[in-house]
């Protein structure tokens, strides 16, 4: 079953990338993308379609260097095209469907599919279990058979409970289509023979549109009696094979739609017997913008305010270089166009929002085109070693930022520190430069408008910025350190565990799935207190020493109880849960602990603030458009692009290790999605550590160098 989650290779067609890049890139620098596939066949890319951006790029007359290399964009689009009902979204109604579908958990942990996602694993059983030819057509038929029924099911957002048995037995009448559409097929060879021997192709097109009239409609018929009678002169044999792969392909197509009319509720909609669920939905992001996520109605599409604030920005700036082109002397002139947004971005909002995605572009439309003004520069490229902050502090000048923001390049240092440290490659490039120009800017923004400085920090966006300090953190900060001196004794809680070090579980297959923003900032208070109170460590060093000794005991007893939870530890991905069967375990356990009781009093009160800690951020969330939530697999394919969620692993995976002791953590192979169970021998990556099964790695490193979680080179097997 896992592997009908997951998209086929040869799903992405050439016709609907530029679609992507188009979506995926500034507003201001689309009429620079060029769509080269036009004129062409639609055929199947590889590599997430890596050689058509280049050519994207080759013809973008340079206006697209703040998006890296080739390979870099086509990674980014990988994680940003790759939501549910995407094909809406890129209004692609033709080809493969090429988001893999995603499991939902409601709150209670069960299961569940969003409807149109059925449709989508439909299309893998299909494209995996019936034979067909290499090129499009079958594909193509494929698809536009299940989306023509996706669109009939217009209504509001639908899900249903995840039955895999269902999906077993779709998969066993899909492995009888070929014999059965084959005896279809043979009923009407001889009728479509005679036809052509009569050179009669009204009749043959006639005859496909009578087999299926959904996939012949009126157009498509036409266009193949043309497409006949175009043929007609070449010999009646080499005619007669397209012909009866077209009949087959049809009957084929009649027979899925068979086996989909048996379960017809599944794929139509029916809204009001569903009752109200809530369901955990994965915020996503690429390097550059968010994930969209399907909204209530059909079509509707809505990401984080947050990114809604970040992608505007960032057209503001680097796409309409709108503080290039005015000064601060001009700043009263933005004032119009500062109240337009400001409605946007709700300071008084405390919990995370959403906003439809594209509704700041119309703004962007109505408001800035009027600051044109020609005669403005580019930002230069950075040199092959990289640049400095001294050529950072110069390109500000050079652009002319200077004089809008006078106090720019104080910022250069801090800005030029974060991204060096997170660069991808050896030297800074000139996208990183991009990053460099348009946080500088961002600062001087902020501050300058202080609802802004409060809607990031409520929004937990005050870290995307690079070389941001964000006052209102500052502040929480103060007043955590006057917390008393319980407090410290839970810091060094948390210190002592970390040494105590190894575990079979893997902290980063946990941050991964859990590096919910919200998440990461209480663990990011914990972990600053913590390192505020080293002082007292040494006083309490004699003491930690003891709890050590009795640690050792307690981690025994505690890989037996490790056995126990693990055969009944259902696969879930919340921190809170986990924790919550551990500690009935505990209690059945606890004549066993009753020596060592003592010692392991504090790991516990310290496991109860944690678990609070995330109660309080799942009851907090669950209020929010009932949309919540939870890191996916995919997600450990932003660590590497994103550079919120690398700072958020960092962190968690602090807090992470106090609990990963004890705590059976589920943990899934990137590559085959399912899970790695105890004693599978399993391979990890020496720069994320994340793991994966042996066999899986083996199997990826054939024909992949880099590594599926973080994108870091691998070396050789
Ligand atoms: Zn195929
Ligand atoms: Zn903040
Ligand atoms: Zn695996
Ligand atoms: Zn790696
Ligand atoms: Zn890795």
């Amino acid at each position: 079953m896992a592997q009908f989650l997951k998209c086929p290779d040869h799903v992405l067609v050439s016709n609907i990338v530029y679609s992507h890049v188009y979506a995926y890139i500034l507003p201001e620098l689309r009429p620079f993308l060029i769509n080269l596939e036009t004129n062409h066949l639609p055929k199947f890319v590889e590599n997430n379609g890596e050689e058509m951006i280049q050519k994207m790029l080759d013809k973008s007359n340079n206006k697209l260097r703040m998006y890296g290399s080739a390979k870099e964009i086509a990674g980014n689009i990988k994680i940003f095209r790759n939501f549910t009902e995407s094909f809406r979204f890129f209004d692609d109604q033709k080809y493969p469907f090429n988001a893999s579908p995603v499991i939902y958990t409601s709150l209670n942990g069960e299961k569940y599919i969003y409807k149109p996602d059925i449709f989508t694993i439909i299309q893998n059983i299909a494209l995996h279990t019936i034979n067909h030819q290499k090129f499009i057509f079958f594909h193509s038929m494929l698809a536009k058979i299940l989306k023509s029924k996706i669109v009939l099911a217009n209504g509001p957002v639908e899900f249903v409970k995840f039955d895999e048995k269902m999906f077993d037995e779709i998969e066993k009448e899909m492995r009888e289509v070929d014999a059965k559409s084959h005896q279809q097929a043979i009923a009407q060879r001889d009728y479509l023979a005679m036809s052509l021997s009569t050179n009669n192709y009204p009749a043959i097109a006639s005859k496909f549109r009578e087999l299926n009239p959904t996939l012949w409609e009126d157009a498509v018929a036409n266009s193949y009696l043309k497409h006949l009678q175009l043929l007609s002169n070449r010999r009646i044999e080499t005619q007669k094979e397209p012909i009866f792969i077209a009949l087959t392909n049809t009957c084929k197509m009649n027979c899925i739609e068979e086996i989909m009319a048996k379960r017809a509720p599944l794929f139509t909609s029916t809204p009001e017997s569903s009752p109200i669920t809530f369901i955990r939905t994965p915020i996503l992001r690429s390097k550059h913008r968010a994930v969209p996520i399907r909204a209530h109605f059909p079509g509707q599409f809505v990401i984080p305010a947050v990114d809604c604030f970040f992608e505007f920005w960032r057209n503001a700036i680097l796409g309409v270089k709108l503080f290039q082109k005015y000064q601060c002397s001009d700043w009263e002139k933005y004032a119009q166009f500062f109240q337009e947004i400001e409605e946007y971005f709700d300071i008084e909002k405390k919990q995370q929002y959403f906003l439809q995605y594209d509704i700041l572009e119309s703004v962007v439309g109505n408001s800035l085109q009027q600051y044109e003004v020609s005669q403005i520069k580019d930002i230069r490229n950075a040199k092959k070693d990289g640049f400095t902050v001294q050529n950072l502090k110069n390109e500000l000048k050079y652009l002319g930022l200077t004089g809008t923001f006078p106090d720019i390049q104080n910022y250069a240092e801090g800005v030029y520190e974060e991204i060096d440290k997170v660069k991808k490659e050896r030297y800074l490039r000139t996208c990183d430069l991009f990053d460099a120009v348009e946080s500088c800017q961002l600062i001087c923004l902020l501050n300058r408008i202080p609802n802004y400085q409060k809607f990031l920090h409520n929004q937990k966006g005050c870290k995307r910025v690079f070389g941001y300090k964000c006052a209102h953190c500052e502040k929480e900060e103060e007043v955590k350190n006057t917390s008393d001196i319980q407090d410290s004794m839970k810091n060094l809680k948390i210190e002592s565990s970390n040494e105590s070090g190894s575990n079979q579980y893997s902290q980063p297959a946990l941050s991964a799935q859990k590096d919910c923003e919200k998440c990461s900032e209480s663990s990011e208070i914990l972990v600053k207190t913590q390192n505020e109170l080293k002082i007292s460590r040494d006083q309490l060093k004699e003491m930690q020493q003891k709890m050590t000794d009795t640690e050792k005991e307690l981690s025994d007893l505690k890989k037996e109880h490790e056995k126990i939870v693990e055969s009944e530890a259902k696969k879930t991905e919340e921190l809170a849960e986990v924790m919550e069967e551990l500690n009935n375990e505990k209690e059945k356990n606890q004549e066993k602990e009753e020596e060592i009781l003592k010692a392991s009093k504090e790991n516990e009160e310290l496991q109860k603030t944690i678990l609070k800690l995330t109660a309080e951020n799942e009851a907090n969330e669950s209020t929010i458009q009932k949309l919540l939530d939870r890191i996916s697999n995919l997600s450990s394919n932003n660590q590497k692009t994103n550079r919120i969620d690398e700072k958020t692993i960092e962190e968690s995976t602090q807090t992470t290790s106090v609990t990963s002791k004890n705590a059976p953590l589920v943990i899934d192979c990137l590559i085959c999605s399912s899970q790695i169970k105890a004693g599978q021998e399993v391979i990890r990556c020496p720069l994320c550590k994340r793991r994966f099964h042996s066999n899986c790695a083996f199997k990826w490193r054939k024909d992949h160098t880099q590594c599926p979680a973080c994108n870091g080179d691998l070396p050789g097997i």
